[in-house]
């Protein structure tokens, strides 16, 4: 039975079977879908009061309690969404409870509040004036802070506290005669405690899923007219995108401007200095800028690593196909790549985490352009988990910026990683049927296509890009609509 593995970050793994992993994939075709039905939840637009929208969080709440068990019931655990509903309303499983005692702490400068629930939250002074949700400070509607840095007495202290509303409310009257209330549970969601941060830390890190060659036969699919019209389909297709980072979408158009239309449905096309909005990658009789207009084999490697940003979602859309052999693709996990040289060759992962090499494209395209950037190949976070894959010998420069005795070990670092990326376990091959496209994530998997015969018919394809933060936004306002939460 095939396997695929699951990565909570930071390198935390989990064996899934092959049955999970068929049913995620039929999540996306649309048809064994369990339709949650609800009212768009959303406090914007709110009357400006503390507890109407205070009361507006606590409906939410309620809402995503009562989908929670039918969600569950119907999508595979291992696709977690938190991260972005966590993000956008700072919620972190918060029981109901009120506040018990509350008191002031001169000496560390902390209101101190104990939880009915048992337990003691701190709040910083500082924090709490600098955070006073009346209409003075905050803008509600915009989600917006009205007090300027300039305007705040950093060693401002409150002079009162005392609970309100039966434990529902903290009022603070400040020594400058400001007076502010906090609810109790937006003051829990916010606790500074290590155990609250930790979990609200959970829902910034990406659910991976790794992946090699057995995703061949466990492709996520999708299908396109329903992703245009769908939103929990979409919704659906951009967690997968997002975890496994391929999807392969069906029943897609085969002429020209279909890119474009899923990107406008996601967020919008990231126009490139080379490509502009689209790119169309078709044997050019003078290919002029880009080994990729010529039949010839192209290696594996991410788009546009010339950027210090780089589109993260690639979009390659089959409108022809030629055939006979040749042209097809093949896809490799940069990420699993990257696990197995730091598991078979730390060194070699160490090098390629912290030298950098300069990518550059020139050329004339859409425009004249000349982008040069300098980029690690495995880039990691400030949590040393690995963040995004930039590899391409077609655009790697001959600068290296780097000390002579270095030079030799980064090559043989270098060629350890591609070894790895060419493994046949590693690589998925696909060969587009016109009508496809695959879209896939552009920091993490690589790409390259096999050389066909110029003779063998017109192959046509139409590529794009998107940016994360956009998809994300898409994600989270889709989760919001929709009261989606794992
Ligand atoms: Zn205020």
């Amino acid at each position: 039975m095939a396997l695929s593995v699951l990565l909570l970050r930071p390198y935390q793994r989990l064996l899934v079977g092959a049955s999970k992993w068929s049913r995620l994939s039929s999540v996306l075709s649309g048809h064994s879908l369990g339709r949650i039905e609800n009212k768009p939840i959303s406090t914007a637009g709110a009357p400006e009061t503390l507890t109407s929208h205070m009361h507006g969080l606590h409906t939410l709440q309620r809402q995503l309690q009562q989908i929670a068990p039918v969600l569950r019931a119907g999508y595979p655990p291992l696709v977690a969404t938190t991260r972005r509903l966590s993000a956008l309303s700072g919620t972190c499983g918060v029981q109901e409870s009120s506040m018990e005692n509350v008191g002031l702490n001169g000496a560390d400068r902390m209101v101190e509040v104990e939880w009915s629930d048992g337990g003691v939250s701190r709040f910083p002074y500082i924090w709490l004036r600098d955070n006073c949700q009346c209409p003075q400070c905050f803008k509600r509607d915009s989600r917006c802070r009205l007090i300027l840095m300039s305007d705040l007495d950093v060693n401002v202290s409150p002079v009162r506290v005392e609970s309100q509303a039966r434990g529902g409310l903290l009022s603070v009257e400040w020594s400058d005669g400001h007076q502010s209330r906090y609810d109790w549970q937006w003051l829990k969601e916010r606790c500074f405690s290590p155990q609250v941060m930790s979990e609200r830390g959970k829902g910034w890190q990406r659910k991976t899923r790794l992946w090699g060659a057995e995703l061949t036969h466990d492709l996520p699919k999708a299908d396109f007219p329903v992703l245009l019209t769908d939103d929990r389909a979409l919704y659906d297709f951009l967690v997968i995108l997002d975890s496994v980072g391929l999807v392969l979408a069906q029943n897609v158009p085969c002429d020209v401007g279909q890119v474009e239309r899923l990107a406008n449905r996601v967020a919008f096309l990231r126009q490139t200095s080379g490509f502009g909005k689209e790119f169309v990658v078709v044997n050019k009789p003078n290919p002029g800028s880009d080994v990729a207009y010529t039949p010839a084999k192209l290696g594996l490697h991410t788009d546009l690593n010339s950027y210090s940003s780089k589109p993260g979602v690639q979009m390659l859309h089959c409108i022809e196909q030629i055939e006979g052999d040749g042209g097809d693709n093949s896809l490799v996990d940069g990420f699993n790549a990257a696990h197995q040289l730091k598991e078979e060759n730390p060194d070699a992962f160490r090098l390629l985490t912290t030298l950098k090499v300069t990518f550059r494209h020139v050329g004339v395209d859409y425009n004249k352009y000349f982008l040069l950037q300098r980029q690690n190949v495995i880039r990691l976070n400030d949590q040393d988990d690995i963040q995004s894959i930039s590899y391409s010998d077609q655009s790697r420069t001959s600068m290296l910026d780097m000390p002579a005795d270095q030079v030799q070990p980064f090559y043989d670092a270098l060629k350890s990683f591609n070894t790895i990326m060419y493994l046949p376990g590693n690589c998925v091959r696909l060969k587009m049927a016109a009508g496809e496209m695959m879209v896939f994530d552009n920091t993490r998997v690589l790409h390259g296509r096999s050389a066909y015969s110029p003779d063998s018919g017109t192959r046509h394809l139409q590529g794009g890009y998107m940016d994360w933060d956009d998809v994300y936004s898409r994600m989270r306002v889709l989760e919001m609509d929709h009261g989606i939460k794992e």
